[in-house]
């Protein structure tokens, strides 16, 4: 399993200029009981962290929760399937899974919809093997950084309106699991041109959810 290459779903412009300001990007997190709140915590810190660089803010809010009316650069909303949790000694860590993909974002008539999807099971069954010697605690914080490594390669098609990949780093098209675990993992700078260039180009949108 260690090499195992799982692939993220490819989605698909490029300009090249800086934003005067930070961009502000409503992350609408549809999270339950299967989602504990210190993986969100550590997902949501790590996806903060790489999108940073871009110029991206970040401001999370639960879906079921939202109700009042707020403005940003843009709105996404990411659902995560399955649980959350790292895998468990004895019981997962065995996995041999096929590759999956670890996240989806649909496209239609060529538009990166804001909606995307991260596979909580997939990137559990890829980083298993990798994860048999470490502590519990230390694999709630890798497993939760992983999550949030997943989720920033998405928001990068999105809000960079992109269905390419990069060479190296977070825009890559495929992670292996020792990138996911890896203490340093981050985009490159193609990646963040594109990423800075598509948030500060999106028109700001008003996000008004009833939660449902
Ligand atoms: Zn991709």
């Amino acid at each position: 399993m260690r090499n195992v290459l799982a692939a993220l779903v490819g989605l698909v412009m490029v300009c090249v200029c800086l934003p005067a300001q930070e961009a502000e990007v409503a992350v609408y997190l549809k999270a339950g009981a299967e989602q504990p709140a210190a993986i969100v915590e550590l997902l949501q810190r790590e996806t903060q962290a790489l999108l940073r660089p871009a110029g991206v803010k970040l401001v999370w809010r639960e879906l079921r929760e939202a109700s009042r009316h707020e403005d940003f650069q843009a709105v996404v909303v990411a659902r995560f399937e399955g649980s959350c949790t790292p895998a468990r000694e004895d019981v997962e860590l065995a996995w041999a899974g096929r590759p999956a993909a670890l996240a989806s974002t649909p496209v239609q008539d060529g538009v990166i919809l804001p909606f995307t999807t991260v596979n909580c099971g997939a990137v559990k069954r890829l980083t298993a093997a990798l994860m048999r010697d470490e502590p519990g605690a230390r694999r709630n914080y890798l497993f939760g950084r992983a999550l949030g490594r997943v989720l920033a390669h998405e928001l990068y098609h999105i809000l960079g309106q992109t269905r390419l990949h990069a060479d190296k780093g977070i825009a890559k098209p495929a992670f292996h699991a020792r990138e996911l675990l890896a203490e340093t993992f981050a985009f490159h700078e193609p990646a963040i041109l594109v990423l800075r260039a598509g948030a500060s180009d999106s028109v700001p949108a008003a996000a008004e959810t009833t939660g449902r």
